[in-house]
């Protein structure tokens, strides 16, 4: 999903909890967005290149020209939109008041990203699990 999106469903996330969690409100808005940070550090990771500006390219240019090619499905490996790490940060949540609001903005972001996944027809996925990214071929990877 486009960050522009992100940003204003977050902002509207915002917007309803802070009549309820004051300035606390921000922190799901943050963490919302802050999120996508990870397909940062798989371009770095994947690609040996520390450009920011190139690794939002790269995935936007992944995201237009997928709608238009036929080929399969491909993996990428986001650490931070996995089930393993929203299972960490629900578990801190149980000691901690400011990870209940970070999993709040995550959980969020996610369920964004599964409607997005819904209505596109994007040929690269995020896989859900670290097990299933390292279960899959290396060609089934991006
Ligand atoms: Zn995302």
């Amino acid at each position: 999903m486009k960050v522009s999106i992100h940003i204003l469903s977050s902002f509207i996330l915002f917007l309803i909890l802070l009549p309820f969690l004051k300035s606390w409100a921000v922190i799901p808005f943050i963490s919302a967005i802050l999120i996508d940070i990870d397909h940062y550090f798989y371009y770095a990771f994947t690609r040996k290149k520390l450009n920011f500006k190139n690794s939002y390219i790269f995935f936007n240019e992944l995201r237009k020209n997928s709608k238009k090619s036929g080929a399969g499905i491909l993996y990428i490996l986001c650490i931070f939109h996995t089930y393993e790490f929203l299972f960490l940060i629900a578990i801190f949540s149980l000691f901690s008041e400011v990870f209940v609001l970070i999993t709040l903005g995550v959980a969020f972001h996610l369920i964004l990203d599964y409607i997005d996944f819904l209505t596109t027809k994007a040929n690269y996925r995020k896989s859900k699990m670290f097990l299933h990214y390292f279960k899959i071929h290396k060609e089934e990877r991006l």
